[in-house]
This record gives C-alpha cells, structure tokens and sequence, in this order.
C-alpha cells in the first residue's frame, strides 16, 4: 500500500462547536499526520467552486450556505491508503447510516451538517489539494 494525500475540511457545524482538536485526534488516532492546515471562512465563491460537481443537486444552495456559515479548517492528511482510509474514519454522508465510532457518527448534526469532508478518489483529492494549498504550504 502507498503512502497517499488526502484532502480533509472539519466543517462550520464542528468548528462552531469547538471540535477541531477532537476530530483531528481521530485522523491522528487512525495512523494520518497533518500535513497542512489552516482555517478559512470560505467565500460563497469558493464554496460555489469547491462543490461545482453538486451545482445542479438540490441542496447545494443549503450546502453552501453551511459552508459559509462559519470557520472551516482545510487540511492535508497523510498517511498509508490515506484517501480511503479518510472515508472509512468518516463514515456515511449521512450520520443515520454511519458506524459506530466514526467522525459522523460521533459529531455530525445531520446529512447536511455532517462535520467533515473527505476527498473519494485520487483525482479528487489533487484536485481538492490544489484548490486550497500551494506546494509551499504542504510540510511532510
Ligand atoms: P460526502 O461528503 O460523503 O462525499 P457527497 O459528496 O454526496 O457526500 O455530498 C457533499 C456534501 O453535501 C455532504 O457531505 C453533505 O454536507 C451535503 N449533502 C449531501 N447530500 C445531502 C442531502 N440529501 N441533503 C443535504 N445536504 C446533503
Ligand atoms: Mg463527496
């Protein structure tokens, strides 16, 4: 197994809550190491440009509303398998159908409030680097 980058957000719902240090313990936990971060309250631009792939779902006007309701902590995980192991620490979109013991199950309000984002593939998650980080900003 090779040692992948993932993208990673705690979203507005956690970090109104105070739950940065609890949910990046977990990535820790879990064997990822942060490799960069930082907090961000996203533009209704950028969160428009980041979810662009959801632009003619339903709850995008809610989704982007979420995001820009508050600080969203933008980071860069590291670690063997990261990508998929990052969903599994997750768990499902939607709290309900979540397992025990993940991020979602433990924190999130709802489908929409739902704590954390993870990138879902390898594109994705250059992609998702690249949109919020420059070379420079990445200490491995
Ligand atoms: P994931 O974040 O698990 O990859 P998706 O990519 O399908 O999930 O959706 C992106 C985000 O949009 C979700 O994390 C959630 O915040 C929001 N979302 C997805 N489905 C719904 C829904 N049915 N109602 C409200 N918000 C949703
Ligand atoms: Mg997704």
């Amino acid at each position: 197994m090779a040692i992948e980058r993932t993208f990673s957000m705690i979203k507005p719902d956690a970090t109104k809550r105070n739950l940065t240090g609890a949910i990046t313990k977990v990535f820790e936990d879990n064997g990822l190491r942060v490799v960069a971060s930082k907090r961000v309250w996203m533009s209704k631009r950028e969160a428009e440009g980041f979810y662009a792939v959801h632009k003619e779902r339903p709850f995008f006007g809610e989704l982007v509303e979420g995001m820009t309701s508050g600080p969203t902590v933008v980071q860069v995980l590291e670690g063997e398998n990261a990508i998929l192991k990052n969903r599994e620490i997750m768990g499902a979109t939607n709290p309900a159908d979540a397992a025990e013991g993940t991020i979602r199950k433990t924190y999130a309000l709802s489908i929409g409030e739902n704590s954390v984002h993870g990138s879902d593939a390898p594109e994705t998650a250059a992609q998702e680097i690249s949109y919020w980080f420059s070379g420079t900003e990445i200490v491995g």
